[in-house]
């Protein structure tokens, strides 16, 4: 068989196990990961940030599936429990939830990346595949991992590391690599203050995605020997990529779009301001990443809601939402809504203003408030003539979060409100 025909990836991605990390809280999102883990922050209207990498699985054909939890858990299971379900286990396809149960030890939580992977390692074993794949749960990007999966396959690699470029200004955020001409890695190092530059660009740095493909071997024995390491942090980035970078074959696999070789979209949302760019991003007439792509669908939990309506109050005054998004469930009434993102369930009052705002589900909107540059969390309910975004000293009074950029973040938490399931 080719080695690039379809079968070869079919029989390939048919033989990987996926495991989801999403036990990290995800500290940059400040109050928005108080409650629930970074992967299970609502994402593009009616999503949650971990359906990106589940949906880039499923849609590569890899239907084994394990989501490793911890830290916060409770809405990122219900939501896995309610939405994916739908894989057939008649086939061998399951997402299967691995939250941290001190299987290897009765003291120890999963105390890193790696230590989340090496504690499951008897249920890896059980599942027989030939390739891992480790993929962080918290980035937003469609991604063929077939592809990814193939090229490991067919450079011969022990290890592939998914690599993006980014600004070397920005690069201090992530696991940031230099590689050689044959794009074998050579050196890697996780967050550094002085990030290494692309030779010939000193504004670019090769970032890693969190997206690694393991032979099955490999990991395994890199898992043990990083378990035994005294003061090891048991951390894929810090710890097990520097080691097989010295010792192994490990290659990049740059992310880009097969068909014009450029960078593919793919965002880690770890910072507000980060969050509310990418979430209004999706807004445009041709955003960077097409949530209305047929052929690579998100899927997702939805709850049975009625569509999204726009009227006029008693007043005769119009209910209107220009160059937003707006999901289900939501009512807009005698206000105005502009260039927002609207999730499900929020109600929108007469004389209200929303701008350049992303408003998390079941957001109630009192009359007469002002809404701009701000993200609204889910359950919160601003009281009538409310004004956010206008003032940071004010917002800041108020126990509101404000962004070094400007962007305002209200929580249930900081209106001293009750919260639904978040
Ligand atoms: P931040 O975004 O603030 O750096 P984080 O801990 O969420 O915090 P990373 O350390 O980059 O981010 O984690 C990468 C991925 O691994 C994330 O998807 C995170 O949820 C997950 N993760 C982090 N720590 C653990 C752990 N101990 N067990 C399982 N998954 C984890």
């Amino acid at each position: 068989m080719s080695e690039t025909s379809p079968r070869f990836v079919s029989r390939l991605t048919r033989d990987t196990l996926a495991l989801i990390l999403a036990g990290g809280r995800g500290a940059r999102l400040h109050e928005l990961t108080q409650r629930r883990t970074k992967p299970a922050v609502p994402f593009g209207g009616k999503f949650r940030i971990v359906d990106f990498p589940l949906s880039n699985c499923v849609n590569s054909g890899i239907r084994r599936i394990g989501v490793l939890t911890q830290y916060k858990a409770h809405s990122l299971i219900l939501h896995i429990q309610k939405g994916w379900g739908f894989l057939r286990g008649e086939f061998g396809e399951f997402v299967e939830l691995w939250p941290a149960q001190q299987r290897v030890t009765e003291t120890a939580w999963y105390t890193g990346t790696a230590d989340a992977v090496f504690q499951n390692l008897d249920i890896i074993s059980n599942h027989d595949p030939a390739y891992i794949l480790v993929l962080a749960g918290d980035h937003v990007y469609k991604m063929d991992y077939g592809a990814m999966i193939a090229h490991h396959v067919e450079s011969g690699a022990d290890m592939t590391v998914g690599c993006i470029e980014v600004d070397a200004a920005r690069a201090r955020d992530f696991g940031v690599m230099r590689v050689d001409a044959a794009g074998r890695v050579c050196a890697f190092v996780e967050k550094p203050a002085q990030p290494p530059t692309i030779p010939g660009r000193d504004d670019l740095a090769l970032a890693s995605m969190g997206i690694y493909v393991f032979n099955r071997d490999l990991l395994f024995d890199a898992l043990v020997r990083d378990a035994d390491t005294e003061g090891s942090a048991h951390d894929f980035g810090k710890d097990l990529i520097p080691l097989l970078v010295a010792g192994s074959r490990v290659m990049a696999y740059p992310f880009r779009d097969p068909l014009t070789g450029e960078q593919s979209y793919w965002r880690d949302v770890g910072t507000l301001d980060a969050f509310w760019e990418a979430n209004l991003e999706l807004i445009g007439v041709t955003p960077p990443l097409n949530l209305y792509d047929n052929s690579w669908p998100i899927w997702t939990y939805q709850e049975q809601l009625p569509p999204a309506k726009f009227v006029f109050d008693e007043d005769d005054r119009r209910g209107m939402a220009v160059d937003s998004m707006v999901s289900g469930g939501c009512i807009v009434s005698g206000a105005m809504v502009r260039h927002s993102l609207v999730f499900s369930s929020v109600r929108v009052n007469s004389y209200a203003s929303v701008t350049d705002s992303v408003l998390l589900p079941n957001v109630q909107i009192g009359r007469h408030c002002r809404v701009r540059r701000a993200i609204v969390d889910r359950w919160c309910t601003l009281e009538e003539g409310a004004r956010i975004g206008y003032d940071p000293d004010a917002d800041r009074a108020a126990g509101y979060r404000v962004t070094a950029s400007g962007i305002t973040l209200v929580t249930p938490d900081m209106l001293g409100q009750q919260v639904g399931r978040v």
